[in-house]
C-alpha cells in the first residue's frame, strides 16, 4: 500500500498532467484539433443503446439530432435551417412499401392523391461558417452524412456505431477545424446531418429541392457514411469489402477530374491510402448511388463519398461503437477536411467537365 504522505503529491502530479492534457486538447486548433477521444465521445453518445438505432420518425432520433444541434452551437457554427438549425420536411410511405425507398418526400402542392400513406414528419441539421472572401463566400462547399439509422428490429437495438455515428462526428469535428482555424476559408462552408437516408435518401432529396444556399453556387459535396472500420473486425467477402489500417474507399463518377486531383494531393500527404475501386454507377454494389451524395451529383455538384466499407455487421446489432478504430477515424476526417479546406480557398470554382446530368 502507498503511505498517504506519498499518495497525495502522486494525486497532485496526475491531476497536474491530467489538466495538462486536457489544456493541450482544448487549445489544439484547425486541423490538429481533430482527434480520436473526440470522435468516440461524440459517436458513443450517437450510439448509445439510450439512443434506440435512431430511426426515422423515433423520439430518439430526435434527441439525436438536438446533440449534434447542441455540438453547432458551441463550436459558434450559424443556424441555416427554417427553423434554427432544422430543416423540416415529411415524408409519406410509398405505394409499394416493401421495395426500397420505402417512403418518398411529401408532395408540396395540391396533388393529394400522392400523399395517401402514413405520413413522418423529419428534419435536417444544417449549420454553416461563412467565407471570408467578399466574393467566394457566396460559394459554397458542402460536407453532408446521415444522423439517422434502423432503430430496433425484432427486438433488438441496431446502434448505427458505423452507420453513421461515425459521419457524424466526423462532421462535428471538421466544422470545430475549420472555426478554430486561425484563419477562415474563402468559400463558405455548409455542414449537413441529414436524416431519411435509410429509408430512400430522402434528407438530402429535400435539402436539393428547397436549398438555404444556391445548389449553382454549391461548388462540391464532400458525403461521409460510414467510416469507422478497418478489416478483420467483421468477415469481409467480396460484397463486404472493408479497408485496411490506412485505407479508406473515396466513391465518385469523375465529374471532376480537378477534384480528383485535389484528393490525390491529400492522399499524398497523408498516411491514408485512397482506394478508387469501388466507384462509378457500373460497380455491382453501387455504392456510389446508395447515399446522399447521389442528390448532389444529380444536380451536377461534384462530389466525393469517404467510407471504409461494407462489413458483415452493417445494419446488424453488432454494429457497435466498441469495433470502432477511432485512430484511423482521426486520420481519415483530416484528409477530408483538408480536401474541403483546399477546394474553400481555390483561387477557381471547381471546374465540371464531366456532368452527371450529361451522359
Ligand atoms: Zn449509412
Amino acid at each position: 500500500m502507498v503511505g498517504k504522505r506519498v499518495l497525495i503529491p502522486i494525486c497532485t502530479f496526475v491531476l497536474t498532467i491530467l489538466s495538462v492534457l486536457s489544456a493541450a486538447q482544448d487549445s489544439a486548433s484547425g486541423k490538429e484539433s481533430i482527434n480520436a477521444g473526440d470522435l468516440e465521445c461524440h459517436v458513443s453518445f450517437l450510439a448509445s443503446p439510450l439512443m434506440n438505432g435512431r430511426a426515422n420518425g423515433a423520439p430518439e432520433l430526435d434527441i439525436a439530432l438536438n446533440y449534434l444541434v447542441s455540438q453547432a452551437g458551441l463550436n459558434g457554427l450559424k443556424p441555416a435551417g427554417d427553423s434554427g438549425y432544422f430543416q423540416n420536411y415529411s415524408v409519406v410511405r410509398s405505394k409499394n412499401a416493401l421495395r426500397w425507398p420505402y417512403y418518398t418526400l411529401k408532395s408540396t402542392g395540391n396533388n393529394s392523391r400522392e400523399n395517401v400513406g402514413e405520413e413522418i414528419a423529419l428534419r435536417n441539421v444544417i449549420a454553416w461558417i461563412e467565407g471570408c472572401d467578399p466574393v467566394l463566400k457566396s460559394e459554397y462547399v458542402v460536407f453532408s452524412c446521415h444522423a439517422d439509422h434502423i432503430g430496433r428490429i425484432n427486438g433488438e437495438i441496431h446502434p448505427g456505431a458505423d452507420d453513421n455515428a461515425s459521419g457524424c462526428a466526423a462532421l462535428l469535428e471538421i466544422a470545430q477545424a475549420f472555426q478554430t482555424s486561425p484563419e477562415k476559408p474563402l468559400r463558405s462552408v455548409v455542414f449537413l446531418w441529414l436524416t431519411g437516408e435509410e429509408i430512400g435518401l430522402l434528407g438530402s432529396q429535400a435539402y436539393v429541392k428547397n436549398p438555404p444556399f444556391p445548389l449553382d453556387r454549391t461548388v462540391a459535396d464532400l458525403n461521409i457514411d460510414m467510416i469507422g472500420r478497418v478489416k478483420g473486425i467483421a468477415d469481409t467477402t467480396l460484397d463486404t469489402p472493408v479497408t485496411g489500417p490506412y485505407g479508406v474507399f473515396v466513391i465518385s463518377d469523375d465529374q471532376s477530374r480537378e477534384l480528383m486531383q485535389i484528393a490525390e494531393n491529400a492522399d499524398e500527404g497523408s498516411i491514408i491510402d485512397f482506394d478508387y475501386s469501388l466507384s462509378g454507377r457500373t460497380h455491382h454494389l453501387n455504392l456510389f448511388a446508395r447515399s446522399d451524395q447521389y442528390n448532389f451529383v444529380m444536380n451536377d455538384i461534384p462530389s466525393l463519398f469517404f467510407t471504409t466499407g461494407l462489413h458483415s455487421d452493417y445494419h446488424t446489432s453488432n454494429d457497435v461503437t466498441e469495433k470502432i478504430d477511432f485512430k484511423k477515424m482521426e486520420q481519415i476526417t483530416k484528409c477530408i477536411f483538408d480536401i474541403g479546406l483546399e477546394i474553400a480557398n481555390k483561387k477557381q470554382e471547381l471546374q465540371v467537365d464531366n456532368p452527371y446530368s450529361k451522359r
